[in-house]
């Protein structure tokens, strides 16, 4: 998997502080999107296990507290991102116990594959559907256009 980038703070992708990661990789092509250059699967950064092992780091850092993990892009379910991103999500799951993991996907929760729908399995908030300018909003939170749906799947926003 290769990532546009990484904040380690970050205040502005989800509710509280949080870290943040863009991944690459995107096929949905909205007309309007803000983030192009991460359509590519080998734009950016390779995403390495030093990366992985600082987010979870960075998760449990007790002196800056984050509130959880946000995964955006580029699309964090990616045919190409699918494998790295499970096993992110599993050791945030497994090793970050009080943090939430939130989401952004330009699929529909309805249209997942069984290897997308495994990692939604262990997200709190997925906002799904791809940006449709003739929709858009800015005075929208957490989502860009109003076809988009804010999904809490285990925890409250
Ligand atoms: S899903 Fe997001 S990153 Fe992908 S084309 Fe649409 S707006 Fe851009």
């Amino acid at each position: 998997m290769f990532y546009s980038a990484y904040h380690s703070i970050d205040v502005v992708n989800g509710e509280g502080t949080r870290c943040t990661l863009f991944v690459s990789g995107c096929d949905h092509a909205c007309k309007g999107c803000y983030n192009q250059s991460t359509w590519r699967v080998d734009a950016g950064h390779q995403f390495t296990q030093q990366l992985e092992d600082r987010i979870i780091a960075d998760l449990n850092d007790t002196r800056i507290r984050r509130r959880g993990l946000s995964l955006s892009g580029g699309d964090p379910l990616h045919p190409a991102n699918v494998s790295a991103v499970l096993q992110l999500v599993q050791r945030v799951r497994h090793e970050c116990i009080d943090k939430d993991i939130w989401l952004w996907t330009g699929y529909q929760m309805s249209e997942l594959t069984t290897a997308q729908a495994a990692i939604v399995a262990q997200v709190d908030v997925v906002i799904d559907g791809k940006f449709e300018q003739t929709l858009a909003d800015p005075s929208l939170k957490w989502r860009g256009s109003a076809n988009q749906i804010i999904h809490t799947i285990s925890k409250g926003i």
